[in-house]
């Protein structure tokens, strides 16, 4: 391969920024052309690509989002679309794509790459963490850190006013965030869609933190919690104890923001150039990532299909913790 392409794609997360730092300045030290897409597959359709040197990536290491943009794009589901993103990928004389992004993102490259033979490989962006083939996803630890620094703040009004605060935070249809900055950030519960928790349980820990004479408290929910909703637990919550000054935040796209921690943008450094370096030694139709602080190349079809499992022993020790 002599010129590889370079698309963030899906939500965005910090430290996409410094993947594709990785990616671009890997290129270079190799001799390779890069190539980066705008907006995610769309740029690829409408052929909104820029040549990218080692200084086009200057100074964003440290930036969160993604220089290139990211977009979901309907029309790379469809083949006519893909048709038009290999005719650009032709025309620019792309012989390896990149995909920064999450397994949506695979999705599209692993189809992409089984109809037109175009090598693909996957560097997990998301801050979700709910990608199979990786310890931790790239934006994920910086997530936390924004999530419990925002918690923290919102326990000092809970402590002065003895309220208690449904926190709402981010993770799609999975409860890494929530449980960790949950343990991090001392919630007296946390619920999370892979935990069957039954809104019992819920009122249980506020029943034993009343008990322990705790005066407020902060409960964190997972967007995916299947128990209606952040409103309506509190809602429900506040029926069954009226004594509870009772308060809600949702927390929302400040999750999505911000600059990258030291361990998102080491994670980003050593994917980036796993991703070069996978491509240069043959791979495809997979995805870089660390387990156990190795670099590890995982098929599309297992990163897709699989999920990543909640650690057990996190659930036990919050629920030790909050007594
Ligand atoms: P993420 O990559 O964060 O999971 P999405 O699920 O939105 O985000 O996927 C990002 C983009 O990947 C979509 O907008 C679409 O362009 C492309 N994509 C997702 N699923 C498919 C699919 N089955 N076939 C082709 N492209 C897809």
């Amino acid at each position: 391969i002599k010129t590889i392409g370079v698309v963030t794609s899906g939500g965005d997360a910090p430290g996409m920024n410094a993947a594709l730092r990785a990616v671009v300045r890997a290129c270079s030290y190799y001799k390779l052309r890069c190539k980066g897409i705008r907006l995610g597959y769309e740029g690829l359709i409408t052929n909104n690509i820029v040549e990218l040197g080692p200084r086009s990536v200057s100074n964003i290491i440290n930036r969160g989002g993604t220089i290139l943009k990211t977009a979901r794009c309907a029309e790379f589901r469809t083949e006519e679309g893909r048709k038009k993103a290999y005719e650009n990928i032709k025309k620019n004389e792309i012989d390896a794509l990149i995909v920064i992004g999450g397994d949506g993102s695979f999705t599209g490259a692993h189809n992409f790459e089984k109809e037109f033979g175009i090598p693909t490989l996957g560097v997990p962006g998301t801050i979700d963490n709910d990608i199979f083939g990786t310890d931790n996803t790239i934006g994920y630890d910086t997530a936390l850190n924004t999530v419990i620094n925002a918690i923290d703040k919102i326990r000092d009004t809970a402590t002065s006013h003895n309220r208690m605060f449904f926190i709402e935070v981010m993770g799609r249809d999975a409860g890494f965030i929530a449980l960790n900055s949950g343990i991090a950030s001392g919630a007296q519960d946390i619920l999370i869609p892979e935990k069957k928790d039954e809104i019992e349980e819920l009122f249980e820990a506020i029943q034993r933190g009343e008990k322990a004479g705790k005066l407020s408290n902060i409960i964190v929910v997972a967007e995916g919690e299947e128990l209606g909703g952040v409103y309506d637990l509190a809602k429900f919550t506040k029926m069954k104890y009226p004594k509870y000054d009772i308060r809600v935040t949702v927390l929302g796209h400040i999750q999505r923001g911000g600059e990258p921690t030291c361990a998102d943008r080491v994670l980003a450094s050593r994917l980036g150039v796993a991703a070069v370096e996978g491509l240069m030694e043959g791979r495809s139709s997979v995805m870089a990532g660390i387990r156990s602080n190795n670099v590890v190349f995982t098929p599309f079809d297992e990163a897709i299909v699989k999920q990543n499992v909640i650690n057990n022993e996190l659930i036990r020790i919050a629920d030790i913790l909050a007594r």
